[in-house]
């Protein structure tokens, strides 16, 4: 069992982590820091969090676990003020979105201790944030992508994933270029192109004719935009060159459908969404069943 679980960002995520492990009774005791006085106090009222800690610092004392669940921009600053304060069996796993940037802060942070760090990505989420959106079940089902180090040792890595299973979660191993190399198709860039959208529409001085008459089409197109607009500029910003060649490649479809539509080609348009069509029909969400893909 988890004697002390130490939390960094108690947020959806990260609560979410919490109440799992608890309902799964692995966790004897769980801390929090975060930088949101009604949020932590929302998070103990939910009994998300036992403890509230001053610092970072003192949140890691003594603690076996050491959950980094602050957005992917803030953990470079979070991995260099908690290094020196890790207890000597602590373990440090993170929930970033991006890794090869993650991993990197770790290295930079941690130093001397990065066998220690154990990199993961949930595949769930929701477009709330907050500890008041923490939910025990969020993992439930879901995959968890473990990204492990040369530098660490099998057993950590084991560890890390039975923590992910008692959270209810499916875990499984990719490299971290391979990793964000596909959440770049597959995650950032719809997002990019649901925010661009509703952005677009939201700027137009006839917005609301359009919001009022916008059906399930748009709806399910732009679901992903009324997520936490800071976490999403990090993650872009973190996977930028994986992100551009993924928008160039999207731009360069959208073009030709221009240059379709200019010419009136129907038949042009047709291959391109029967081939798209095929694909969506051929593709089981199961895989990944609802919630958000970050
Ligand atoms: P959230 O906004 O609900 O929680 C983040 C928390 O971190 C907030 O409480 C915020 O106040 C706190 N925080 C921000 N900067 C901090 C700092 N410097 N020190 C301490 N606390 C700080 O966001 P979330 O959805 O829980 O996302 C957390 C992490 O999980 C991100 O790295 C994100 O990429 C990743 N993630 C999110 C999703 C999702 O769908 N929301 C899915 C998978 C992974």
């Amino acid at each position: 069992m988890i004697q002390r679980l130490a939390i960094l960002g108690v947020g959806l995520i990260g609560g979410s982590v919490a109440l799992a492990l608890k309902q799964a009774g692995a966790v004897r005791q769980v801390v929090g820091y975060g930088r949101q006085r009604a949020n932590l106090q929302t998070a103990l009222e939910r009994g998300v969090l036992d403890t509230v800690a001053d610092s970072p610092e003192a949140a890691v004392q003594d603690a076996d676990r050491v959950l980094i669940a602050v957005p992917v921009g803030a953990m470079a600053a979070t991995f260099a003020r908690i290094a020196p304060h890790l207890a000597a069996d602590a373990r440090v796993f993170d929930v970033g979105s991006t890794k090869r940037d993650v991993i990197a802060a770790a290295r930079a942070g941690l130093a001397g201790r990065i066998d220690r760090f154990v990199p993961a990505h949930p595949i769930a989420g929701a477009e709330s944030s907050g500890a008041g959106a923490a939910r025990a079940d969020l993992f439930s089902g879901r995959e968890v992508i473990l990204t492990p180090l040369p530098e660490n040792i099998p057993a950590d890595v084991a560890a890390i994933a039975e923590l992910w299973r008692a959270c209810g979660a499916r875990v499984s191993a990719m490299d971290a270029a391979e990793h964000d190399r596909v959440f770049a198709a597959v995650s950032h860039l719809p997002h990019l192109a649901a925010f661009a959208l509703v952005d677009e529409l939201a700027g137009r001085g006839e917005a609301t004719t359009f919001f009022r008459h916008a059906g399930s089409g748009f709806r399910d197109f732009t679901r992903i935009a009324a997520s936490s607009p800071a976490m999403w500029r990090d993650i872009a910003l973190a996977n930028r060159d994986a992100l551009l060649v993924e928008l160039d490649a999207y731009l360069d479809r959208l073009a030709d459908y221009r240059a379709a539509l200019q010419a009136g080609d129907g038949e042009r348009l047709m291959q391109s969404f029967q081939r798209a069509s095929e694909a969506r029909n051929g593709w089981s969400p199961e895989i990944n069943p609802t919630g958000n893909e970050s």
